[in-house]
């Protein structure tokens, strides 16, 4: 019997007021074991975008502190109502916000870094006896601004919960049964992963695989924390993330991500000369930009392209200190293309087989699919497509590399 575990309960997991109750009863069932339990709890499903909606319709351009002003409002509501729920059931239970937690961050607004935990209140309140219900995806920062840790941030809450109260497992439970080979919306053949690597479950969440946030699993990644991505509708054990996994000979692929949230910019006849490169992606990093699969051609009239991909969210923050970037380097303009997928296949098998690239390419162009942009290290190839053709893709490598046939891992 665990002594400590921290459960988080997404969005969808906690949509209707009847889905509350039924995890309330969960909960409180684990609890009357003797387990002490952490809950973290994301807003009310489709909150949170309701919320940035609003904000849009008022501005393009809201302010980031009034944006985390706003968007931490909904999981306020969500561990209310859990709590209410637990207290019906007859146990107690106290909801938490991350400030009253101490979840300290920096100041980075709408994407803040968690820099300390006080874990005081949290162990006062389970010394007595309470389930300790904290609100997702927010912190403070030291100037006790609110600030929230970025989309689907509530898994980072967790992670660092259970990393600070050394909690024996931290459950991650979503609405679907655990970590797939691609996301079972997509591809209804899809098999659950019954063990995984932090390393490839990194690579899948950071290349679209919503199911957890990218940075939770850097920090479990560090300091060892065992995740157990499960469903919250039902029993059966799910799929156990930690550091090695021991798999049959001849698996190449472990799983394709999809993310549809990135757009392409292309900075055009950019003049081919050392440091022009360095200056211009410092001026993006000093906009506090975040920017990935840069892509610069070879130059053959002594001016090239290059390309990379922002966030969508981030475009218009992009753009602008593109522009200035532009006229201070000489280039000769901007493009944007909102119309991209970024496909990828990943698997720690890729590190000793070669070919894995070679049957990627073949089968999207079989399929008439057009590759605009390719990336690739030691686990994982991504490239980039039309939109309108992403899912196809995921289900064309997904046949493609046999990923649907049952295959032997275990925890080493
Ligand atoms: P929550 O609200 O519980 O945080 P999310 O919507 O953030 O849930 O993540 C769960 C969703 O992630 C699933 O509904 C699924 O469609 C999607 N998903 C994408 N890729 C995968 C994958 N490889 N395995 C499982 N789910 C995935
Ligand atoms: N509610 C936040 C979001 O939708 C955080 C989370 O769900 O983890 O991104
Ligand atoms: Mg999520």
């Amino acid at each position: 019997m665990p002594k400590l575990i921290i459960q988080k309960y997404g969005g969808t997991s906690v949509g209707s007021v009847e889905r509350i109750k039924k995890i309330a009863g969960r909960i409180v069932k684990t609890h009357k074991k003797g387990t002490r339990i952490v809950v973290v709890v994301s807003a009310l499903g489709g909150t949170t975008d309701e919320l940035i909606n609003l904000a849009y319709q008022i501005t393009a351009a809201p302010s980031e502190r009034e944006m985390d002003m706003l968007i931490s409002t909904g999981e306020q509501v969500s561990v209310a109502l859990l709590a209410m729920a637990i207290h019906k059931l007859g146990r107690e239970a106290v909801s938490l916000t991350g400030g009253q937690v101490g979840i300290v961050t920096d100041t980075s607004h709408t994407k803040a870094r968690i820099v300390d935990i006080n874990t005081k209140r949290i162990k006062a309140e389970l010394k007595n006896k309470k389930i300790v219900i904290v609100a997702g995806f927010q912190g403070v920062s030291p100037e006790r601004e609110i600030t929230t840790l970025g989309r689907g941030g509530s898994d980072l809450t967790a992670v660092a919960l259970a990393k600070v109260l050394k909690a024996d497992v931290c459950e991650i439970y979503t609405d679907v049964k655990g970590v797939y080979t691609a996301d079972p919306r997509i591809v209804p053949e899809a098999r659950k992963l019954s063990v995984l690597s932090y390393e490839e479950m990194l690579e899948l969440a950071s290349l679209g695989a919503q199911v957890l946030q990218s940075r939770s699993i850097e920090v479990a990644k560090r300091y060892n924390i065992p995740l157990h991505v499960r469903s919250s509708f039902l029993e059966a054990e799910g799929t156990r993330i930690t550091k090695e996994v021991k798999m049959m000979e001849g698996v190449l692929v472990s799983g394709i991500a999809l993310n549809k949230n990135e757009a392409k910019i292309t900075i055009c006849d950019v003049p081919d000369k050392p440091g022009v490169a360095a200056r211009i992606f410092k001026e993006i990093a000093s906009g506090n930009v975040n920017i990935d699969m840069i892509v610069q051609n070879t130059s053959r009239t002594g001016s090239t392209d290059i390309s990379f991909t922002v966030e969508k969210t981030e475009l218009s923050r992009a753009t602008k200190v593109i522009k200035k970037v532009v006229s201070i380097v000489g280039a000769g303009g901007v493009i944007q293309d909102n119309d991209i997928a970024k496909i990828s296949v990943v698997g720690v098998g890729m590190r000793s087989h070669a070919g894995v690239a070679a049957r990627m390419f073949g089968s999207l162009g079989e399929a008439g699919i057009n590759i605009e942009t390719i990336s690739t290290s030691e686990i994982k190839i991504s490239c980039l497509i039309k939109k309108d053709k992403a899912e196809m893709a995921v289900k064309i490598l997904h046949k493609e590399f046999d990923l649907g046939k049952k295959v032997k891992r275990r925890q080493s």
